[in-house]
């Protein structure tokens, strides 16, 4: 896969036309002084749109680079479904790591959940810095459409926005011996699953979505930290 940048705007291509993108910025930054790249470098644009577009380099200045889209690839790398990752979110490096990790395993949209039992919210810059990891992460692993950071919310504002869903699964330990399957739902069908803070979900919050029709999903007979817990559920989603 050729080096992977990510425009931030929509890349309007014209077949046949001489369409031009330049980068600024991070991304122009890392192409000019860290690849070093000259008049016609070949990379790979994306916009986050889901297509891919083969670039060369026209124009190399001292924070800007332009390039010459050649070519516009519908290239889908997403999962068969959309699913959506509501996590209460760990902290420090772990956040940064989770979100890198579910931007990998294709998850479509990562909600920071409230939960009783929560360490404190993300504030802006803090979603912000997620966002850009999302980025980042997409570049490495070739996803031409972006994971969404939602606003946080709150597990009750969860279930009641998806009250009419068909496929949500809570994670919580000590349901079952772990050995029951999780057939997957249909290509096409939006899946969402809740994954709790260290502490846990209380014992309300558990009674609160089972009675919504959430199904609790046992992941083995050890108690996983929250990221690896919302791994192992996005790769139960992401067959
Ligand atoms: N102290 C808590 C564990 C919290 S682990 C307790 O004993 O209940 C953090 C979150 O990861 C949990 O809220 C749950 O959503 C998920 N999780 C961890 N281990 C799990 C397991 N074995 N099965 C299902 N979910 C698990």
């Amino acid at each position: 896969m050729a080096d992977r940048y990510y425009v931030d705007q929509p890349i309007a291509f014209e077949p046949g036309g001489a369409t031009r993108v330049t980068l600024a910025g991070s991304e122009a930054h890392h192409l000019i002084h860290v690849m070093r790249a000259t008049v016609g470098t070949s990379v790979t644009l994306f916009d986050g749109s889901g297509a891919e577009f083969p670039a060369e380099v026209q124009l190399v200045g001292r924070a800007e680079i332009e390039l010459a889209v050649l070519q516009r690839d519908e290239v889908d790398r997403e999962l068969a479904r959309y699913v959506t990752l509501a996590v209460a979110l760990p902290k420090g490096d772990r956040q940064r790591w989770l979100v890198e990790k579910a931007v990998e395993l294709g998850m479509t949209k990562l909600i920071p959940l409230a939960t009783t039992r929560s360490v404190a919210q993300p504030v802006r810059h803090v979603l912000d810095r997620l966002r850009r990891a999302v980025v980042e992460a997409s570049k490495q692993c070739g996803r031409n459409r972006l994971m969404r950071i939602a606003e946080p919310i709150d597990l009750p504002a969860l279930i009641a926005a998806t009250r009419e869903e068909p496929h949500r699964w809570l994670a919580h330990p000590g349901f079952s011996d772990g050995t029951e399957e999780h057939p997957l739902p249909m290509p096409g069908a939006r899946v969402f699953m809740a994954v709790g803070p260290e502490g846990g979900f209380t014992a309300e919050e558990v009674a609160l979505a089972a009675a919504a029709g959430w199904q609790p999903i046992h992941l083995g007979s050890r108690i996983l930290r929250t990221e690896t817990a919302a791994l192992a559920m996005a790769v139960l989603a992401s067959r």
